[in-house]
């Protein structure tokens, strides 16, 4: 008896043994992708003219990046390494922009609104001519901190000439291999609420990114398409 004991007793050790690393290994898994799924719909986030900031429920989890500007750290290894890849491409990106507040934001929409009226703008005129370039405070998707602006060395202006560039011409081919898409792109006005911007890049993941690249959509198609319920997008009438 006590010979079959000592027989058993390595077996019943390395059974124990098994199934606890089968335990770790399952819980482990479980927990990657509840990680996974988390973020990448956390990278989904939908802020735009009709989808207010407040009511997404997001709150930006901020780090520095480039010329001492701030991003979620969601996107800021990816932003560091095809910042790092397009200059070894031979082109030189300057950041200007990333993460916003509600109250930069603010500051931003009425400089411009007050350039517009020192210019004898109407101000109803003014507003609506802002709007069209500038987000309303609480409506940008700069306060998400996974939005960028990224201006060629050699032409810093933020307009449509922008596209000419090595920088903006680099981004569009190569953005979507980081998780970020060209968020307002030519002739999409009426399904961003924008005119073209070849300048803002918005990290949605490399998932996401790809599918919108290939697709040729924007992140309201993307997300009416894959994810209408959760990102309870609506489509502006205007
Ligand atoms: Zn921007």
């Amino acid at each position: 008896m006590t010979e079959l004991k000592k027989r058993i007793r390595p077996w019943v050790r390395i059974g124990a043994i098994v199934l606890l690393a089968g335990l770790m290994l399952f819980a482990a898994i479980r927990l990657y992708r509840w990680n996974t799924t988390g973020n990448s719909k956390r990278a989904l986030t939908l802020v735009n003219s009709w989808n207010p900031m407040s009511e997404t429920g997001y709150t930006p989890k901020l780090t520095e990046t480039e010329n001492g500007l701030l991003v979620d750290r969601a996107c800021a290894k990816a932003l560091k390494k095809m910042l790092s890849d397009c200059r070894a491409a031979g082109v030189q990106p300057v950041l200007v922009d990333a993460y916003r507040s509600v109250d930069e934001q603010l500051v931003r929409y009425d400089e411009e609104v007050q350039r517009l009226l020192e210019r004898g703008m109407e101000l109803e005129e003014a507003e609506r001519e802002v709007a069209l370039r500038i987000a309303q405070p609480g409506r940008s998707e700069h306060e998400l901190g996974l939005s960028v602006d990224l201006v060629d060395v050699a032409y810093q202006e933020m307009d449509e000439i922008q596209s000419t560039t090595q920088t903006a011409q680099w981004m569009a081919e190569n953005a979507w291999r980081y998780g970020f898409i060209l968020r307002y792109p030519q002739g999409a006005e009426e399904l961003t609420g924008y005119g073209w911007h070849p300048w803002h890049y918005r990290y949605v993941g490399e998932d996401a990114a790809a599918n919108i690249w290939a697709l040729g959509i924007t992140l309201e198609e993307y997300l009416s398409m894959f994810y209408s319920e959760e990102a309870a997008v609506q489509v502006s009438d205007a």
